[in-house]
């Protein structure tokens, strides 16, 4: 019986540590392959839960006895709030998760960032509203550069969003585009809570939110810049902040003019 113990601890041992081998050996193209795989499953199986839950509760919003019971309201109200931010969540991780694994296609377009940036604006001007904050757009008439304008619109919306989200109700913030000899630039500033120096570094960090803001119940997972700073990577560009606790911040992006767009405007 030992012998036969022992017979079977070595084949075990033999095929794993084969096995273990040909993972250690598998090729590279494959362990791309298989985390773009992983990554279209997760998105699929994380997001087709949350839409049901989504439709289920606007379903139960609209049920008799539902409407008229204000606790039964309040109750699909924050689930509601829960189950967008979770969404939110997952599509940020997602991302972040093709980024690493770098199955995104950067695409090349030439946009106009006056154009860009007035949409998301408009998008972001209800929640400002809510909380009496006044945008303000600095951008020559046209302004037009080569980038992935999903990305583009993506940054503007992440740093004006959070321009809103950290300011104090009553606000200015102030987006401004330009366009210099060899690069363009966009600006965000707000009259918002500010961010201590110490945090500063940290902020582009993933996961990292300030004890501030962890405070204030406002909605966010502390993904946002890892993000945007991804997509001022993939346009070889910069992003820095200066800020002043109470006072203000103001994001800078610098993204190098494409050559082929500089001769395409001649
Ligand atoms: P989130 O806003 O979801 O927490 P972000 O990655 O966008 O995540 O931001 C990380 C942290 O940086 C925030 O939690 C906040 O502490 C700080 N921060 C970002 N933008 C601002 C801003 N405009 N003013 C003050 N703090 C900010």
């Amino acid at each position: 019986v030992l012998i036969g113990l022992a017979i079977l601890f070595a084949g075990v041992a033999i095929l794993m540590s084969y096995m273990m081998s040909k993972k250690a050996m598998e090729p590279i193209s494959t362990a791309f392959h298989r985390q773009k795989e992983f990554v279209g499953d997760a998105s699929h199986e994380l997001r087709t839960p949350l839409s049901v839950m989504l439709s289920s509760i606007d379903a139960l919003e609209m049920t008799d006895g539902v409407e008229e019971d204000p606790f039964a309201r309040k109750l699909l109200k924050n689930m509601k709030s829960e189950v967008k931010r979770m969404t939110g969540l997952v599509s940020d991780l997602l991302m972040l998760a093709r980024a690493d694994s770098g199955v995104v296609k950067q695409s090349h377009e030439l946009i106009d960032l006056h154009v860009e940036a007035r949409n998301v604006i408009e998008s972001l001007t209800p929640h400002a509203e809510a909380n009496r904050i006044v945008f303000h757009l600095h951008a020559p008439d046209e302004i037009n550069v080569i980038g992935d304008r999903e990305r583009i619109k993506q940054l503007l919306y992440i740093l004006l969003d959070n321009a809103v989200k950290y300011s104090p109700d009553g606000g200015n913030v102030a987006l401004t585009l330009s366009k210099e000899e060899r690069e363009w630039r966009i600006s965000v500033k707000d009259e918002g809570i500010g961010i201590h120096p110490d945090e500063q570094v940290r902020i582009f960090d993933r996961f990292y939110r300030s004890d501030k803001s962890r405070t204030r119940a406002l909605g966010g997972h502390g993904l946002g810049l890892s993000i945007a700073k991804w997509i001022v990577d993939i346009h070889k560009g910069t992003i820095s902040v200066e800020s002043e606790l109470n006072k203000g911040s103001t994001f800078t992006v610098n993204i190098p003019l494409d050559q082929v767009v500089s001769k395409a405007r001649k």
